[in-house]
């Protein structure tokens, strides 16, 4: 290669020994005020070009299971300083996530400097401060409290800790749910409720003034719920016409005819847009009562809900085929998810029971 390579640099305060932490470390050979020039970081001048060449052999070796160490610096917009050669002792300078020296440019070289002062015996070291581009490549061993595991500029390591973090969570999640896979749970939706209500619901719709009308449900929250009871009434078929469980906007806009700036602006849940699903699914499925439900199962943080709730309401065809609305909330703090969905699947039918004892008057205020 060249003719003469020049001799390996030196400096009064810094030994070449073993590093716990990486193959050879430098070592403070005497105490270190802050602010010391430790060592120049010395090295062959290159171009940008050529540097990045470097660096895609470096990465080819690395994949091969070779030396994946980084010693190209940045001099300025045209060169860069490899110091990957013989002669830079300050290569051998360890990375530390929390490190008592830093790089610094002096007169057009750079300088391995005390950022605090070090006693004599530690072990140097800097932050090679790396890309968040294949940070993986460089899994850092510092032991520092602040370490995430990767040579990475300050500036990123929170990225990785917060992939930890996820994926620390998600593991827990998975172990619970498999725990839990053979687990019943207590409150079964279809267990408990008034089976009287169903039976006077029945009568609403098949007996009086109000024979002959149908209904239609459609639903968020309740997934199918409400649904699945009337569908126990013995010849439901008679007068339940269907329904549309719909959990999204999109949803609720397509197959319901939900106003979709209306459902935007309130994530799909109010007294509105339950009567626009009722009204919605009423019509699509020919029946002259609609009845929706829209809330919140269980508590969302992104939407600033602290507890469960949900609206529910019954739209009503009266004559002049004019609509009329009854609408109500119902509040589940403090309920599981389960358990606010049977509520409000039971407190429906019981508003239906009551809505619907006649049918809509001509004559309505
Ligand atoms: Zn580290």
């Amino acid at each position: 290669m060249s003719k003469k390579n020049p001799k390996p640099t030196t400096s009064p305060w810094a030994r070449k020994a073993d590093s716990a932490v990486h193959g050879y470390g430098l070592y403070a050979a005497k105490d270190i005020p802050a602010g010391t020039k430790v060592i120049e970081y010395v090295g062959e001048k290159i171009t940008k070009a050529e540097s990045d060449r470097r660096d895609e052999v470096r990465r080819a070796r690395q994949e091969k299971g070779g030396d994946g160490c980084v010693y190209l610096f940045e001099l300025n917009k045209r060169y860069d300083l490899d110091g990957d050669v013989e002669w830079n002792t300050a290569r051998l300078i360890n990375h530390s996530c929390d490190p008592n020296c830093d790089t610094d440019y002096v007169d057009g070289g750079i300088w391995i400097s005390a950022v605090r002062n070090i006693a004599a015996g530690e072990e140097l070291n800097y932050d090679y401060g790396f890309d968040w581009e294949n940070y993986e490549e460089h899994p850092c061993r510092c032991g520092a409290p602040t370490c995430c595991g990767f040579i990475l500029k300050k500036e990123f390591r929170w990225r990785v800790r917060r992939a930890q973090a996820q994926a620390k969570a998600e593991k827990k999640g998975e172990e619970a749910s498999n725990k839990k896979s053979h687990y019943r749970h207590p409150i079964n939706p279809m267990g408990e409720f008034d089976w009287g209500d169903l039976m006077r619901l029945k009568a609403r719709l098949t007996t009086g003034a109000g024979a002959g009308r149908t209904l239609a449900v459609a639903e968020s929250l309740t997934a199918g719920q409400i649904q699945s009871r009337i569908g126990l009434i013995s010849g439901a078929s008679n007068f339940f016409r269907g329904g549309i469980t719909a959990y999204t906007i999109d949803a609720k806009v397509s197959q319901l005819g939900v106003n979709r700036k209306l459902a935007e602006d309130c994530n799909a849940v109010s007294p509105k847009v339950a009567e626009q699903m009722a009204k919605g699914a009423a019509t699509k499925l020919g029946a002259s009562i609609g009845v929706a439900t829209t809330g919140y199962a269980e508590p969302d943080s992104a939407n600033g809900v602290k507890h469960p709730f949900a609206f529910w309401a019954i739209a009503q065809k009266g004559p002049g085929r004019k609509w009329s609305y009854k609408t109500g909330k119902v509040s589940g703090k403090g309920l599981s998810r389960v358990a606010m969905q049977a509520k409000v699947a039971d407190k429906v039918i019981a508003a239906m029971v009551k809505t619907l004892k006649s049918p809509p008057r001509e004559s309505r205020s």
